[in-house]
């Protein structure tokens, strides 16, 4: 089976929105099947770590391996699989063969962190943490190795909702990171009051950083918060040295992005870690 995926994933060529290629739009039912036949992997993009030029985790990030449209990213199906309300199904999914990926790399001599994105409602479920306590027992992961992601434009205003899961999570040594910060509508209180471990800077900053001293102005105040509020700092879509020298320079913990290497399927990945040269790896 996996050789099969692995050979489906080479054959048929990613289809980047971005380019212009056609735009494919699955029915519910294609989602529906896709989820019964585990069509749904994650792929895993790097964390440099800026003191020691090292990998130290990864961020899984859902693809479809679709039975003909080749390898899909969630742009193409992220939203109709939310409004089919199965947001918890694919966290399920992705949180489930991160957590058995992550223990083989830890397993390998490799230990690891995991990063999975996860939306407001799953956190929103009575079980939820339970749950995911459950699944890192059973496959045998401490907790303290996962953290799940948020995005800051789905952080609930149902601010005494979130504080039970996220202090609920952080209690068992699970971390909650804001995704994307910057683009949403967080307010110093909530980000005083919940205790979040993690900010990353959304790539759009990361992007304009060089050439707007406003963007510039956004990466240093949310360096300089995160850094006293004691969050751990992660700058998202970094794609060149440039970018790279200047966000470590000023103390940014964590580079994810492109020049570091794409998100990869875990055989790349671990191709990537084993010899970590850390060398841009552009491929898909
Ligand atoms: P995100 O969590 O903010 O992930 C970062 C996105 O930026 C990813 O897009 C990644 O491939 C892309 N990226 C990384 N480095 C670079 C770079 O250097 N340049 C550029 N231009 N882009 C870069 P992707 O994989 O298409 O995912 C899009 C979004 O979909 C994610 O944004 C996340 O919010 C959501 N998502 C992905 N996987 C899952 C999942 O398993 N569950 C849920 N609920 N959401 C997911
Ligand atoms: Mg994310
Ligand atoms: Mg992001
Ligand atoms: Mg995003």
């Amino acid at each position: 089976k996996q050789l099969i995926a692995t050979l489906n994933q080479q054959m048929l060529a990613p289809i980047n929105p971005k380019k212009g290629k056609q735009h494919y739009q699955p029915t519910e039912q294609e989602i529906y099947q896709g989820l019964k036949n585990g069509e749904f992997v994650p792929y895993f993009q790097p964390h440099l770590d800026t003191k020691t030029d090292k990998i130290t985790g990864a961020e899984a990030l859902v693809r479809w391996h679709h039975p003909t449209q080749g390898v899909l990213s969630p742009y193409y199906f992220l939203d109709t699989l939310m409004k089919m309300g199965f947001s918890s199904i694919l966290t399920e999914v992705i949180i489930k063969q991160s957590i058995l990926a992550c223990r083989s790399w830890h397993q390998s001599g490799f230990n690891f962190h995991i990063s999975v994105n996860v939306s407001q409602s799953d956190l929103d479920k009575q079980d939820f943490a339970d749950n995911l306590l459950r699944l890192l027992h059973k496959y045998g992961l401490q907790s303290k190795y996962l953290t799940l992601e948020i995005t800051e434009t789905e952080l609930s205003s149902n601010i005494g909702k979130l504080l039970n899961t996220v202090s609920r999570l952080r209690l068992n040594d699970i971390k909650i990171s804001i995704d994307d910060f910057g683009t949403g509508h967080s307010s110093l209180k909530q980000l005083i009051d919940t205790p979040f471990s993690e900010l990353k800077i959304d790539q759009s900053f990361t992007k304009n950083m060089l050439t707007s001293s406003k963007h510039m102005a956004a990466v240093k105040f949310s360096l300089m918060l995160a850094k006293q509020l004691g969050l751990k700092s992660v700058a998202e879509g970094v794609e060149t040295i440039e970018q790279k020298k200047l966000l470590k320079e000023l103390g940014c913990d964590i580079l994810q992005g492109y020049l570091i290497s794409k998100p990869l399927a875990e055989t790349d990945f671990i191709k990537l870690f084993k010899n970590d040269t850390t060398e841009p790896l552009l491929h898909h």
